[in-house]
């Protein structure tokens, strides 16, 4: 599908990414670029990439495909830094979690005889690291592509391909819309867990104590949440503001409605309200989301999968 494929940030996302690339034969010469000697070594040590460097400028160079697979906040940098070593026709595509931003503060730096193909995968785990990944994340996931008014259709066909064969399911949309409909789908529930969590630290010492000791399963899947990579979710949070303002006041309104009820003793309101919450559950499912799809490889592996999909859950 490809010569040469660069991936700048081999954690969670580029190294699972590089396992598809690898296992599906989808680049003749695959890159591992980060900015630590320690995640190159080990991109190397665990046989996922051909050569691994920190240096970003010759990371890319003869690439015709450059993904940045790095937090949100650090993309713009980064591809001010590729800009002048990108080659003729090379697509630069990006994983953030947040999309607006990023398309207006990397968009100026790519160059005339480069494309940009914004786009992200919504398959994670509250997991860091080249360890973390595995290459059936994105199967029977959705991976959001959301190009720009002039993106070049086939850059965006490149991609499009290379993300159905990590085994992801496409759709097209625009940047505000993917930013507002995640604000909802991923950065709130990210933003309650933390909170939820935060309110237990900051309890006194016994009553925290206990909280752990018997936490229920509603605040042990929180605490998975609230353990995700905390320079990603602030990127996501500093760069997303607007729509998950907008998302926050919707939820204080309707947690204001909760609180009511349960103060007036209002039980029809607040059966009706989980009773509507549940149907979203089941829709899920029927949608096929509510879990990791049915893999498909050999049994060892699948087997080392399954106990990384039973303890994830917190994608962005
Ligand atoms: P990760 O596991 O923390 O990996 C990011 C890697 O990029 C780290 O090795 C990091 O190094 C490196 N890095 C950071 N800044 C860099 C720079 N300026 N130059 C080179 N390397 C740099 O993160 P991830 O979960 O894969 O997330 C990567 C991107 O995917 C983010 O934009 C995120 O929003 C998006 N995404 C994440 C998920 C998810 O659930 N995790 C899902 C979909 C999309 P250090 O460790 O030294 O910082």
């Amino acid at each position: 599908m490809f010569n040469k494929i660069s991936i700048i940030g081999f954690g969670l996302i580029g190294s699972s990414v590089a396992r598809c690339i690898k296992k599906q034969g989808l680049a003749k010469e695959l890159v591992a670029v980060d900015r630590s000697e320690s995640v190159c070594k080990k991109a190397l040590e665990l046989e996922l990439c051909d050569s691994a460097m920190t240096d970003v400028r010759k990371g890319v160079e003869g690439s015709d495909l450059v993904l940045l697979a790095i937090p949100v906040g650090a993309c713009a940098e980064v591809a001010g830094q590729i800009r002048y070593s990108l080659k003729e026709g090379a697509i630069v595509t990006d994983a953030g979690s947040v999309k607006g931003e990023v398309a207006r503060s990397v968009l100026p730096h790519i160059p005339r005889k480069a494309h940009f193909v914004p786009a992200h995968p919504i398959a994670g785990t509250e997991h860091s690291g080249p360890e973390a990944g595995f290459a059936e994340l994105f199967m029977g996931r959705w991976c959001i592509i959301t190009p720009l008014p002039d993106t070049d259709i086939r850059a965006v066909e490149k991609v499009t391909a290379l993300w159905e064969a990590c085994g992801a399911k496409i759709e097209i949309m625009d940047v505000k819309r993917h930013d507002l409909v995640l604000a909802i789908t991923s950065h709130l529930p990210h933003l309650i867990a933390y909170t939820i969590v935060g309110t237990a630290a900051d309890l006194e010492d016994d009553t925290r104590d206990e909280v752990i000791k018997y936490s229920a399963s509603g605040f042990r899947d929180f605490t998975r949440i609230a353990a995700s990579d905390p320079v990603m979710w602030r990127d996501v949070f500093l760069n997303n503001r607007e729509a998950v303002l907008e998302i926050l006041q919707r939820f204080n309104e309707d947690l204001t409605g909760l609180q009511r009820a349960i103060r007036k003793g209002d039980g029809e309101y607040l059966q009706a309200m989980f009773t509507r919450t549940r149907d979203i559950r089941k829709q899920i499912i029927q949608a096929g989301q509510a879990d990791y799809a049915k893999p498909t490889q050999p049994a060892a592996e699948t087997q080392a999968a399954t106990g990384r999909r039973k303890a994830s859950g917190s994608e962005a």
